[in-house]
């Protein structure tokens, strides 16, 4: 009877973590959190603004604690009672300080302040992780360097980070959704090829513009969903809600602000980035309208 006792419990340690593993794989569940409410801050692309990034979450209302050395600094990030940050991807590139930004939101994430979704700089810079060839253009060159003083712990660690992440989150109740270039309301709850290229780079065409960059369209113009979207991607002067979307990538790399969307409250805090870390291709605003919207 002992052996028996021992034998299912075996058996019973074996199924949980197997099942665990099948949670934690499923990328349905990683993205339908819908269990999951707010308050929330949500933070638009961040890209190696370390700075601004500070003083916004400062003036948030969280506690940034350094500790150590650069080169082994660590740090904890104390969220206001209740409160929690969702990242909407771009936190590398462009920017000063990527690996700072990793550190405070890597630790934001794993310490369950904050929730963080991939934007396509992300992607492709953990592509170049995994040893991939990328091109180091639009900032990645910026991050590379950047990587170069940094040991093989946290580079593991970063990659570990990005490949766990959710493509986008649905929460309370079906009412949010955050994803880095925004997602069609048919798209949530689901998880494919297309709905991983739409929350990373949002409607494109497949063609090229003047400026040699993708052709985007205003899909958020086109939406006419309950569940408000939150989303970066797109620089944009300020952040506006568009029917139930809103982008709140005001350009921070590019000497714009770095914005939070305060939510249920639906106020904007924005800080002023402390320089122009690089010259915009193309102008801020949102994209042109797809041929033959319906809006
Ligand atoms: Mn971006």
């Amino acid at each position: 009877m002992k052996l028996n006792r021992h034998v299912r419990d075996i058996v019973r340690t074996y199924l949980t973590i197997a099942m665990t593993d099948i949670e934690l794989d499923d990328p349905r569940a990683r993205s339908d959190r819908r269990e999951v409410s707010g308050p929330f801050d949500i933070i638009g692309d961040v890209h190696g603004c370390a700075g601004e990034l500070e003083t916004l979450l400062t003036r948030l209302g969280y506690d940034v604690r350094w500790s150590g050395t650069p080169g082994t600094a660590s740090v904890e990030v104390v969220p206001p009672a209740g409160r929690r940050a969702i990242f909407v991807g771009d936190l590398v590139d462009r920017g000063p300080r990527s690996p700072d930004v990793l550190r405070i939101v890597m630790s934001m994430v794993e310490s369950g302040a904050a929730f963080a979704v991939p934007g396509n700089h992300d992607v492709k810079f953990l592509r170049w992780l995994d040893g991939k060839d990328v091109k180091p253009t639009h900032g990645l060159d910026r991050t590379i360097a950047q990587f170069e003083g940094e040991t093989k712990a946290f580079r593991n660690r970063v990659r570990e980070f990005f490949t766990t992440l959710p493509i986008y989150v649905w929460l309370e109740g079906g009412r949010l959704a955050v994803a880095h270039a925004g997602i069609k309301e048919e798209m949530l709850g689901r998880v494919s090829g297309e709905v991983r290229r739409f929350c990373l780079y949002g409607e494109t065409s497949g063609e090229t513009d003047e400026f040699g960059l993708p052709i985007r369209y205003h899909w958020a113009a086109e939406y006419r969903g309950r569940t408000a979207i939150v989303y970066g991607h797109t620089p944009v002067p300020a952040a506006g809600w568009v029917h139930n979307t809103i982008c709140i990538d005001t350009g921070c790399c590019f000497g714009g602000n770095l914005s939070a969307l305060r939510w249920p409250e639906r106020e904007i805090v924005a800080i002023a980035a402390e320089r122009v870390y690089m010259v915009p291709v193309r102008p801020f605003g949102h994209p042109p309208l797809r041929p033959g919207a319906m809006v």
